[in-house]
C-alpha cells in the first residue's frame, strides 16, 4: 500500500529531477516512483524537500479516478482538518471495509474508551483479554470460597458467620 509521505525524493533531486514524490511502502520503508528506497531516518538525513499539504493531491501508483458524491459540508470540514489527505483517507477507509474482521468503534464509543484510558485497538484487545482472565480467576475464587464454606457447615446448617 503506497501512501503519500509528502516529500520529494532527495536522490532524484541530485540527478536533476527535483519533484519526484516519495511514498510509504510499509511502516519502515519509503520509496520514490523510480525505485529509490529509504528508511525514514535515511530519508530525513538527506533533507528531502517537503510537499506542502495544501498542494493538490496527485495520483499514486495504481490509483484511478472515481467520481463520488460527498456531502459538501462534510467535505469542507474534512479538507480544513486534513488538507491534501482526501484520496489517501478514502483509500484507507475502503481498504478497512474489505477486511471481514473489521470492528467499527464510533465517536461516542471511542470517547467512552478514552475515558477508560483505552486509546488504541491494541489496548482494546488487551483490556478484553484481561477481563476474561479476571472472570476465570473470579470463578476459581468462588469455587474455593464455596468449598471453604462447606467445611464450616454441619448437618446442612451453616456455622455462625465469621
Ligand atoms: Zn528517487
Amino acid at each position: 500500500m503506497a501512501e503519500r509521505a509528502f516529500m520529494y525524493c532527495p536522490t532524484c533531486r541530485m540527478s536533476g529531477v527535483p519533484h519526484n514524490e516519495v511514498f510509504r511502502i510499509d511502516n519502515t520503508k519509503l520509496q520514490c516512483t523510480i525505485g529509490h528506497v529509504f528508511s525514514y531516518d535515511t530519508l530525513m538525513a538527506a533533507k528531502p524537500e517537503m510537499i506542502r499539504k495544501e498542494v493538490l493531491e496527485q495520483a499514486g501508483p495504481g490509483d484511478v479516478t472515481q467520481k463520488v458524491f460527498i456531502n459538501g459540508e462534510v467535505l469542507r470540514q474534512f479538507n480544513e482538518k486534513y488538507p491534501g489527505r482526501l484520496s489517501a483517507t478514502v483509500t484507507q477507509i475502503l481498504r478497512n471495509h474489505l477486511d471481514d474482521d473489521m470492528v467499527i468503534v464510533d465517536g461516542m464509543q471511542a470517547r467512552e474508551l478514552h475515558s477508560l484510558k483505552v486509546k488504541t485497538g491494541a489496548e482494546i484487545v488487551a483490556a478484553v483479554k484481561q477481563n476474561m482472565t479476571l472472570v476465570d480467576e473470579n470463578e476459581d475464587l468462588r469455587k474455593k470460597l464455596s468449598f471453604i464454606e462447606g467445611m464450616f457447615t454441619r448437618n446442612g446448617v451453616a456455622m455462625p458467620e465469621f
